[in-house]
């Protein structure tokens, strides 16, 4: 009896089936290999990507031009919690408007709080 182990295997790859070698080979053959490793390697590139562009917003500059902010925008500006800012909200303390599940807030309404002159 032979020690080679051989099992009937579909490639992953290119889908056609192959005598897998090893239980865990998944591809037929270099080429796959070798297509299989770039596509790989492509989706973690765009999922670096995405995950970079999103640690790049709460520092977006934009927030500072912005005329309306929402209550996110308003915590990064004031280092403070969305508790706080929704009772500020509670307290009357920033005047806020609900635009459908959002709040937004006025930027004069954060000036007007720390009675910052523009
Ligand atoms: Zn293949």
């Amino acid at each position: 009896m032979s020690s080679n182990i051989r099992i009937d295997k579909i490639c992953v790859e290119c889908g056609k089936p192959f005598v897998a070698k090893k239980t865990t080979s998944e591809i037929c053959s270099d080429a796959c290999s070798k297509r299989n490793y770039k596509k790989r390697k492509r989706t973690e590139l765009i999922a670096k990507t995405i995950e970079a562009e999103n640690n790049k917003k709460p520092f977006n500059p934009v927030v500072k031009e912005k005329e309306f902010l929402s209550v996110n925008e308003v915590c990064m500006l004031l280092g403070a919690s969305r508790w706080t800012i929704y009772r500020l909200i509670d307290d009357g303390k920033i005047k806020a408007a609900k635009l459908g599940a959002r709040t937004i807030i006025q930027r004069e309404e954060i000036n007007n709080l720390f009675n910052i002159v523009v």
